[in-house]
């Protein structure tokens, strides 16, 4: 990891010709400094690009997103709590946040660079993963989620495509766009069909107990390839996850049958991860058993998998994008703009 990269404090718009305002300690970047090298990513509003700081010389990712999509789909509240979240969390699994920005067009976020891709594509490569491999992905996983609701933070989107693994095969989490500080319950419908909780669909409010059985969708699709529940449309999935019935491939382990089917709990009063010990339950539970919790946030467990990076800046593990439907857009009406005058 580049050592020259400021602390992860965001930032409003005053920029300076350094990366560092060491008067208020935050870190300020601009937009002529960052030289485009890729799309790396995209999304329904935004796009992840790879770019180079011209004077540190050092990769970052810088997610855009266009503003009129924002307001169209109603983003504008997520936008805010994904940079609120990114400010508050620092864990060595987790995506940091260095600098955010807004122009007439764009919303910007300024993130580490996580070269190796997405988990995503390793598993749809493999088709499957070991037994030894899902558990070293949900034992950092387990860390992750732990620390992030322990700031009272529920993250909400867990799913291979949301895990990035850095040079070494570490792993951090990206996408913070549904991630919400929570005050009691929370009652958006948000997340992706496959991975929703029961609670969620059904309108009960939801809270930490969705990334538990996110988990256990999670340990499920590595373990079998695919997800527990599915159907060609969003409405069958729910159906599905409502009725609750597992069907695990033959060649699972017992007990990670077991942890799946806890953490797959219908009643989230019941649900591993949810009960009087919170993670504590988890990290106890036999398929974890040879894990040493202790090590893992220290990055210490040995990654099964270790990204082909030949550079910094290498784009490999990501599929290839080309740059022309990403225009500027005409300007926002300043009406519109004023939303986002705090970003
Ligand atoms: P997002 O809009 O945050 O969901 O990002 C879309 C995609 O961009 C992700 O699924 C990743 O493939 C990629 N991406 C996002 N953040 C980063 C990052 N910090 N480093 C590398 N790639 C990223």
């Amino acid at each position: 990891m580049a050592s020259s990269k400021p602390d992860p404090v965001s930032n409003e718009n005053n920029c300076s010709k350094e990366n560092t305002n060491e008067a208020s300690g935050q870190n300020c970047f601009c937009l002529d400094d960052l030289v485009n090298v890729a799309t790396v990513g995209t999304g329904t509003f935004g796009r992840v690009f790879l770019v180079r700081e011209k004077k540190s010389r050092t990769f970052y990712a810088l997610k855009q997103m266009k503003i009129p999509d924002v307001i169209r789909l109603k983003q504008e509240q997520h936008v805010y709590n994904e940079k609120a979240v990114l400010k508050e969390v620092n864990h060595p699994f987790l995506i940091r946040l260095f600098w955010t920005h807004h122009d007439e067009c764009f919303l910007y976020m300024l993130m580490d660079y996580v070269p190796g891709g997405e988990l995503f594509s390793y598993l749809r490569n493999r088709g499957r993963f070991t037994n030894a491999t899902a558990l070293f992905y949900a034992s950092e996983i387990v860390c992750a989620i732990e620390y992030i609701h322990s700031k009272d933070i529920v993250y909400r989107d867990l799913k291979p495509e949301n895990i990035l693994l850095d040079r070494e095969g570490h792993i951090r989490l990206t996408d913070f766009g549904f991630a919400k500080k929570l005050s009691e319950r929370t009652w958006t419908l948000c997340g992706t069909p496959e991975y929703l909780a029961p609670e969620v669909i059904q309108s009960k409010g939801h809270g930490r107990a969705v990334d538990w059985w996110a988990l256990g969708i999670l340990i499920f699709e590595m373990l079998a390839g695919y997800p527990p529940f599915f159907d060609d449309n969003p409405f069958g999935i729910y159906q599905k996850i409502l009725a609750g019935k597992l069907d695990f491939p033959r060649h699972l382990d017992f007990y990670v049958k077991d942890v799946i089917k806890k953490f797959l709990v219908v009643d989230r009063g019941r649900r591993l991860g949810n009960l009087k010990n919170g993670a504590e339950d988890v990290k106890k539970h036999k398929w974890f058993k040879t894990v040493d919790w202790e090590t893992v946030p220290l990055r210490r467990m040995k990654p099964p998998i270790v990204p082909k990076v030949s550079h910094e800046g290498d784009t490999t593990n990501f599929e290839a994008y080309t740059n022309d439907e990403w225009e500027k857009e005409p300007s926002v009406p300043p009406r519109d703009l004023e939303i986002f005058s705090n970003f």
